[in-house]
Parts: C-alpha cells; sequence; structure tokens
C-alpha cells in the first residue's frame, strides 16, 4: 500500500514560474502519493484505496510569490460526472456564493444582462447570478448533470463541454471562472483563450476566484494542497498574471475568511508593453519568511495530528471527519497510517455511501452519527465549526467538536 511520504523539495533553482517564467524558485515541500483526483467518488472501497497517485513537488516563485507543483502532469488529469465538489449543500457556503453573486450585480449593474461562466461545476453559482439579477447565462463544464437538483431554469444553460476558443461567439457582460485557474499548468492558457472569446467586447468584466495561496503558507492551510491544484496564487502573483496577459486589474478581493481571492478584470485596451518590475513581490507581504518556514511548519502540523490520532486510537476513542471535500481527503490520506478512522460525514448526498480516493474510508450521513456514537467529530473547515456543532446538538450527540 502507498503510503504518504513527505520529503524536502527537489532543488527548484532551474524552475521556471508558471506565471513569471522567471528562474528564482525556492523548494517547499515534497509529497509523494496523494490522489490524482481527490474529490473523484468511489463506489467500491478496494476501487478508492487503489486510485492512482501523484507527486507534489511545491517550490515558490521569489520573483512574483507564486506556488505551484513543479512535478504536476495535466494528462493525469479528468474530470467527468463522478467528480463532486459542489459544496452547496451548506448553508454557510451557500449564504457565501449567494452575495457573492449579489456583490457583482450590484457592482457591475448586471440585470438583464449576459453571463458566462467557466468551470460552473453542478451550475449553483451561475443559478444565483441569473436568479437575483434576471440575467441570462451559459455554463460551461464536462462534469454538469442536467437537471440533478430537479428544478429547471429559465435562462440557464450549460454546455458540456471545457471552455474553448471554438466558445468565442458566446459574447458576455460578465465572463466568471471560479476556482479552475489553480488547476491548470499554466495560467496564461485560459486568460488567454478568455481573452480572445472577449474579443472586441471591451467593456465585458472578467472575475476570477481562486483559493488565496497565502492562507496555505501562512497560515498553514495545508490541507488545501491537492494534486488537483498545481497553482497556488498569491494577491501579488495573481495581479501579475493578469497583467502580464493583457487584463487591466480592476480590483481583489479576499474572502471566505481569507481563504479565497477574488480577481475582477477588464481587457487591457492599450498595446502598452507589460512592466514585470511594477509586479515584483514587496517585501513586506511575509510571503518570504512564510516559504523558508513552511516544511518545517508542515511537518510540525502533520506531526500533532498524527500524535493525536494514535491517542486516540489507544484510548478507544472513535473520531470521524465531517467534510468529504478536497480538506478532509487530503488529511486522511496525509494521516494514513495513523489511529483508526473509519468514516468521514458529509451533508452532500452524492457523496454519501462512496468511498474516500486513497485512503478509503466511508462517506456517511450526519444521521449515521446516531448509531455510530462518535467520542470526537474533527471540523475540515472552521468556517463551518458553529453549523456542525448545531447538527450533532439537534442529533442529541455529545461528541467534542475540533477544528483541524
Ligand atoms: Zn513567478
Amino acid at each position: 500500500m502507498n503510503n504518504t511520504q513527505v520529503n524536502a523539495a527537489n532543488s527548484g533553482s532551474d524552475t521556471r514560474c508558471v506565471v513569471c517564467d522567471t528562474q528564482n524558485c525556492t523548494p517547499l515541500i515534497k509529497i509523494n502519493n496523494i490522489p490524482i483526483h481527490c474529490n473523484r467518488l468511489w463506489n467500491a472501497k478496494e476501487d478508492a484505496v487503489a486510485a492512482s497517485t501523484g507527486t507534489m513537488n511545491l517550490v515558490f516563485c521569489n520573483h512574483c510569490g507564486h506556488v505551484f507543483n513543479q512535478d504536476f502532469d495535466p494528462d493525469r488529469m479528468d474530470y467527468d460526472p463522478d467528480y463532486e465538489n459542489s459544496l452547496h449543500y451548506s448553508p454557510r457556503f451557500q449564504d457565501y456564493a449567494d452575495s457573492l453573486a449579489q456583490g457583482l450585480i450590484d457592482k457591475f449593474s448586471l440585470h438583464g444582462k449576459d453571463i458566462i461562466e467557466i468551470g460552473c461545476g453542478k451550475g449553483d453559482f451561475l443559478k444565483a447570478l441569473c436568479k437575483l439579477g434576471n440575467n441570462t447565462g451559459v455554463g460551461f463544464d464536462p462534469s454538469f448533470e442536467d437537471n440533478r437538483d430537479g428544478q429547471s431554469q429559465k435562462n440557464f444553460s450549460v454546455i458540456k463541454d471545457f471552455y474553448s476558443d471554438k466558445y468565442s461567439s458566446y459574447g458576455a457582460d460578465l465572463i466568471c471562472c471560479r476556482h479552475v485557474l489553480e488547476h491548470i499548468q499554466y495560467p496564461a492558457a485560459l486568460l488567454n483563450t478568455v481573452k480572445k472569446a472577449i474579443g472586441d467586447r471591451l467593456e465585458s468584466i472578467v472575475f476570477f476566484e481562486v483559493p488565496d495561496g497565502a492562507f496555505t503558507l501562512k497560515d498553514m492551510g495545508i490541507w488545501d494542497l491537492i494534486y488537483e491544484h498545481c497553482s497556488y496564487f498569491t494577491s501579488n502573483s495573481l495581479s501579475y498574471a493578469f497583467s502580464k496577459n493583457g487584463y487591466t486589474e480592476l480590483g481583489q478581493e479576499s474572502a471566505f475568511d481569507g481563504q479565497f481571492l477574488g480577481i475582477e478584470a477588464k481587457l487591457n485596451p492599450t498595446t502598452q508593453d507589460f512592466e514585470p518590475a511594477r509586479f515584483n513581490l514587496p517585501k513586506n507581504t511575509g510571503l518570504a519568511t512564510a516559504a523558508a518556514k513552511f516544511a518545517t511548519n508542515y511537518q510540525e502540523k502533520v506531526s500533532y495530528w498524527k500524535k493525536q490520532l494514535n491517542q486516540h486510537a489507544q484510548t478507544n476513542k472513535k473520531v470521524v471527519l465531517w467534510g468529504a471535500g478536497s480538506k478532509g481527503v487530503t488529511f486522511l490520506n496525509v494521516m494514513k497510517s495513523s489511529g483508526q478512522v473509519e468514516y468521514i460525514v458529509d451533508i452532500n448526498p452524492h457523496k454519501q455511501g462512496k468511498f474516500v480516493a486513497g485512503s478509503g474510508q466511508e462517506i456517511v450521513s450526519p444521521e449515521f452519527l446516531k448509531t455510530y456514537q462518535p467520542d470526537i467529530v474533527l471540523v475540515m473547515n472552521p468556517i463551518y465549526q458553529t453549523e456542525i456543532q448545531e447538527s450533532l446538538n439537534k442529533m442529541g450527540l455529545n461528541a467534542t467538536c475540533h477544528a483541524v
């Protein structure tokens, strides 16, 4: 069986940054045997355990502040309907997505407009944009499933394909793209595709959202390190990528308790040359210091949780995780040889009854806990702790809740 191992990262000295193309990268950490598709659901435990794995060989670019996996192999990625990453079953997440949609509608007066969403997943965010602003939306995503929620919505359609140049005839007042850019080896490829699609419609607004790499690097959000995410944008590297590829940045916003980063931009109508010097990583970001300490801090955090799980196992405490998203899957894989976590809870019914890639735990419903009676519930994202505690209280469970 594969165990997730951590080594010192390979030298990044001759590696070129995927955003700024300079050779000024510092190795961060190398993590072996992590699932290639951490959000792929498996119907059988044996298949889940045998899921293919890859290597995360993270480096930090000292020039633009970008973090990326220099061993990423895009040929190993494919996304199909078994790829389940909808977070929309959480009221907390839904509130966030709805307020983000409303914020964009208000800011850019999006009423009765055309909206495109690249990588719309199951379509929840695009539906909100259409509904709240009476807009017309076209989404692009090969993993979209028709009529999954049983509710049809007018002015909303999805093309089950990757967005590419061949769809450049679909003009839009807003082109949004959430949690996609970090999956693409060279961000310029997608940014150029969007640029071509916009063509001469210079008033089109572009909105991208990515996980904030600073949260991983500085706040040790290490459970967000997944193979699918080859890029970890920091505010500076995000600005760099957009400016270098012909956009004018309108603004950036930190969201979801500092875990996400949003950028609004338009095409740059001038042919002015890009000035890289303007985007050198400012000294005061603290990112270079965090990068230097990252490997040590990573090991410490992992050791702490391994020790916790082993102690719980020795005292016969039943531990479950809550949240079978990227964070939960990563945690279970990194902890694979420690303790005995048998189940992971998720409120998304499409995940229940399936198995976690790599480590093989079964995903169960919250109700299952009434029978299982866990002693400890580990919450994979502190942002959901209140809603999880409420669910436990409603079910009359006394389990102790800890954020991981
Ligand atoms: Zn760079």
